[in-house]
């Protein structure tokens, strides 16, 4: 006999209609007359429009439950479709991943362009879920029957048409667990970069930004640029670093960026081509675990224009980013690189989710994702953390962020 002909006979209850309290237990208290055994039920709320799926076994009269289901249905002044058939759900394909598209607006050209390469992939989306509404529009596809990689070399070429952004994960454990995020400073976790505002100081800004811009494309060797970009700051008053910081704006975002998954238990560390002297504060202010940067040699209050000990460059980076994962006791997989430079990549390819975050083509290409919204904390998004649950979080805090009209 067949596994199919073995599978006990089963109801699938589809109720829609206006959303109003006692729905959900009106329905389930004339299914608890039958004895059924519930098997699935999902529910969700769209504008105070409710659509509620409940799967459970047939009992033997099953047309008269189906007939008292349809006037309780009746009575609460909602659809109801009822449809007899076989076994539990479908098991779901393998290959899954999870797409998150993010969109500032997020247009229907947009989702009619992401959804049809997953079809055209051959692929299902299984299940789909709003992650934030403000300051962009975050949704998250849970999708199956494909690899991971194939489907994001797809949607990769499509969100750089589109102006949205796409991140497509596999659905894995690593979901979930306290993970280590290591983050770039300069045009990552602070707008802008800090030897330029050094620069200005020195009245050398136009020369240094120019070789900042063919480092950051990946044009110059970077330890040869920083080191020539730091000998212009030779005879800089040490006081500018303070002046530098406090002008320093992080990139929207960071504070609860950090302090959501601080909260999480996550691990974070910066990783940094400028100075410690700037990111070892930042760190302190923003509760950041651990930090390496270059250090500005300092001698009688100026600056040398010399960087002491060795110059931590892309693969410096990346080996920063193992010693801290070793540290915390984590997989390299279960790390979260963000940055915007050349000399980032090695560290986002070590990384098990790299991000080029508002970054240079050349990063975005090399990538497992791109992030464009100018948004740090939209990042919790791809974590499958929604932007309700941070606000609920900052509001048992005593954090108040205050929703815009729709
Ligand atoms: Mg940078």
């Amino acid at each position: 006999m067949s596994e199919q002909a073995e599978a006990p006979k089963t109801l699938l209850i589809t109720l829609t209609g206006k959303d109003r309290p006692g729905v959900t237990s009106t329905i389930f208290r004339t299914l608890s007359h039958a004895g059924v055994e519930v098997l699935d039920l999902e529910q969700i709320v769209l504008r105070r429009r409710l659509v509620l799926g409940v799967l459970v076994t047939a009992p033997r009269d099953w047309k008269k439950l189906r007939d008292e289901v349809a006037a309780a249905a009746e009575e609460l002044g909602m659809q109801v479709e009822i449809e007899r058939g076989t076994g539990d759900n479908k098991a779901r394909r393998e290959g899954r991943c999870h797409v998150t598209v993010i969109g500032s607006p997020l247009k229907a050209s947009a989702v009619s362009a992401i959804t049809g390469r997953i079809a055209d992939a051959g692929a299902n989306i299984d299940r789909i879920v709003r992650m934030a509404r403000y300051p962009v529009t975050a949704i998250e596809f849970h999708v199956s029957g494909i690899a991971t990689d194939r489907l994001r070399t797809s949607l990769v070429e499509e969100a750089t048409k589109l102006g949205v952004d796409v991140a497509v994960q596999p659905a894995s454990l690593i979901r979930h667990s306290q993970r280590l995020i290591v983050m770039d400073v300069d045009s990552t976790l602070v707008q802008g970069e800090v030897i330029e505002m050094l620069a200005a100081h020195a009245g050398c800004e136009a020369e240094v930004a120019a070789v900042t811009e063919q480092a950051m494309r990946g044009e110059l060797d970077f330890e040869e640029s920083l080191r020539s970009r730091v000998a212009l700051l030779k005879g800089v008053p040490e006081a500018a670093i303070d002046a530098v910081y406090e002008s320093i704006q992080l990139n929207p975002g960071a504070r609860t960026l950090v302090r959501t998954l601080r909260r999480l238990g996550y691990r974070f560390a910066l990783v940094s081509g400028g100075f410690s002297q700037i990111t070892d504060r930042i760190a302190a202010d923003l509760g950041i675990h651990y930090s390496h940067a270059n250090e500005l040699e300092v001698k009688d209050g100026v600056l040398t224009g010399e960087i002491v000990g060795d110059v931590v460059d892309r693969a410096g980076k990346a080996s920063a980013l193992r010693r801290f994962a070793v540290d915390v006791g984590v997989p390299e997989s279960a790390v979260i690189a963000i940055g915007d430079g050349a000399n980032d990549l090695d560290m986002l390819n070590a990384a098990g989710l790299g991000i080029a975050y508002n970054a240079k083509p050349v990063v975005q290409a090399a990538a497992d994702t791109a992030v464009n919204v100018p948004y740090l904390d939209a990042i919790m998004y791809l974590l499958g953390i929604t932007r309700e649950e941070i606000e609920a979080a900052d509001a048992a805090a005593g954090i108040v962020t205050p929703a815009p009209p729709v």
